[in-house]
């Protein structure tokens, strides 16, 4: 970790590091936790690993806490995520939350309360599993801050949701389409990432090539990465279903690196009907990656020709954003913060089908000029929107706001 904020400067530019300053100087001595539901894993924790330093350096003291929760309890909130999300099946069953789960989800927010030092200034929740971490609030402020995709939730899960979303003095969203009706001051504050820590810094060839022979991935044939979570939501099985239609019209291979999250408990289900939909096919790799391979991963993306992100409901999209960042041109999923992020041809395409993600990666491997062209605008959209400097100073206004 770097001592001082100076060596984002030479990305970001002198004012912006002034003005992150400026903003932190406004609210001295106040104290920040951070808390959410896993360390490890998935999108919220690769931005509190940087932002909460960042924090730090910025002058503003800053915690990271992460609550304790039983497999009952994850099911619970997995189900929460995925009816939130506008999912209410699970294969031919629909998802029912009994009053036993919520039971559980109320009991192990209780007993995090006993644990967890909630009195800082500001305490900042992340998404549904701690939400009900509010029970505890005094007289700090609480701000919910919301990652998944809220545009076409399900009612009676959301209902149940904001009651104690309600509790709190403000909501973050990472887009406009997300906002629900709540009585509290609502802010749409886009993710970010990093472009210094392990997982964006530049790399140089030689580092890229010991990786894919480390993970025995061949070097000869051009690469289509989806880096996720093994979630039905990232739909890894839609992803190989692309690949087949490619194969048959360029010669190619196909990653899907993905990894356990401690707060998803649906991922080795899915890793197994990834493994079966692949079969014995020797040209697509499924690397199930332990969480701390940031080296692996950012060798990973800047080796791709063409990396996917063929989502059907996304929060944001982390992994959309390191890909544009390497200059990589991205086929996204036609939804939620994907949106935000791909320009229709200008830096990629947004897909709604495996066939229509077909067309596009052909095309992309068909004219690597394009490409080339491509990945550059992603990287000058990553600069100017999505780097943690920007994040941080639109957190700070936030906070600043809603502490007058
Ligand atoms: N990620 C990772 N290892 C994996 C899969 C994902 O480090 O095996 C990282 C990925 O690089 C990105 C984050 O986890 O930084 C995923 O964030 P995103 O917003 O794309 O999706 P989420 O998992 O939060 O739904």
């Amino acid at each position: 970790m770097y001592s001082n904020l100076s060596a984002y400067e030479k990305i970001v530019g002198s004012r912006e590091i002034e003005e992150i300053l400026t903003l932190a100087d406004k609210i001295k001595g106040i104290s920040v936790v951070h808390v959410n539901s896993t360390f490890e894993g998935g999108g919220v924790a690769e931005i509190l690993r940087s932002l909460v330093p960042l924090f730090n350096l910025a002058g503003i003291h800053c915690r990271w806490e992460v609550i304790r929760g039983t497999d009952k309890f994850f099911r619970t909130t997995k189900f929460f995520h995925n009816l939130l999300q506008g999912i209410s099946f699970e294969g031919k069953n629909k998802i029912s939350i009994s009053e036993e789960m919520l039971d559980e989800y109320r009991r192990v927010n209780e007993e995090n309360i006993k644990k967890i030092d909630l009195t800082s200034d500001i305490v900042i929740v992340h998404d549904p599993q701690p939400a009900a971490l509010i029970k505890a609030k005094k007289d700090n402020k609480w701000v919910w801050r919301c990652h998944i995709d809220l545009s076409n939730p399900d009612r009676k899960t959301w209902n149940y949701l904001s009651s104690y979303i309600k509790e709190y003095d403000a909501a973050v969203f990472s887009l406009e389409d997300f906002v629900q009706s709540l009585p509290l001051a609502c802010y749409i504050i886009p993710p970010s990432i990093d472009p210094l820590n392990e997982k964006n810094k530049k790399l140089s060839s030689d580092e890229i090539k010991s990786v894919l022979k480390r993970l025995k991935i061949p070097q000869e044939k051009p690469i289509l990465l989806q880096v996720s979570r093994f979630d039905y939501f990232k739909d890894p099985v839609g992803v190989i279903k692309m690949y087949r239609m490619v194969k048959k019209k360029v010669d190619c291979q196909l990653i899907l690196a993905g990894g356990e999250a401690k707060d998803d408990p649906e991922g080795p289900e899915v890793l197994t009907r990834v493994r079966e939909e692949a079969g014995d096919d020797s040209d697509i790799h499924i690397l199930n990656l332990p969480p701390e391979s940031f080296f692996e991963i950012n060798a990973l993306q800047r080796s791709a020709e063409v990396v996917i992100q063929k989502s059907l409901k996304e929060g944001f999209g982390l992994t959309v954003t390191e890909a544009l960042w390497k200059a990589r041109p991205v086929v996204g999923g036609n939804v939620g913060g994907i949106r935000l992020q791909i320009m229709q041809g200008k830096n990629g395409f947004l897909v709604s089908s495996p066939e229509e993600a077909a067309e596009k990666v052909e095309y992309l491997l068909k004219n690597p000029s394009v490409a080339c062209k491509m990945g550059k605008a992603g990287k000058r959209l990553v600069k100017d929107k999505f780097l943690i400097t920007r994040h941080l100073k639109d957190y700070l206004r936030m906070m600043t706001e809603i502490l007058n």
